[in-house]
């Protein structure tokens, strides 16, 4: 029993491992952002391409040589009327060549044929 990357205190088979084998798919933006974290720690980027918006996704994805160290989700995924826009913001700490880093970032999720896809972080802070 491994406990999944994501830091979501579940077995990976009952998080994002479900999503990266592509057996399920993410419901809520938290989701797709965890299992996404959890693609970035793997170096999956077959997933990471196939589940950016096709308005704001790269060609490619060149992994830096890091270390994750965690994940922590700041504020759960809200959904705005339409139901197919989601917020997550999240902190996700890494280390490169001993020196520690963060990120914090207010990302931005649409949903698409009942599919939910990472389009960029948001622009205006809240
Ligand atoms: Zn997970």
């Amino acid at each position: 029993m491994t406990e999944c990357v994501c830091c979501s205190g579940l077995r990976s088979e009952e998080c994002c491992e479900r999503f990266l084998s592509g057996s399920f798919v993410p419901t809520t933006p938290e989701e797709l952002m965890r299992s996404r974290y959890a693609a970035y720690v793997t170096e999956d980027a077959e997933y990471l391409l196939a589940t950016w918006s096709p308005k704001s996704r790269p060609k490619t994805i060149t992994f830096e040589s890091c270390r994750w160290l965690g994940l922590n989700v700041k504020n759960r995924s809200t959904i705005e009327e339409s139901g197919n826009e989601g917020y997550v913001h999240f902190v996700a700490r890494y280390k490169v060549s001993g020196k520690a880093f963060r990120i914090e970032e207010n990302s931005y999720f649409v949903r698409d044929n009942n599919r939910w896809f990472y389009v960029s972080e948001r622009g205006d802070k809240n």
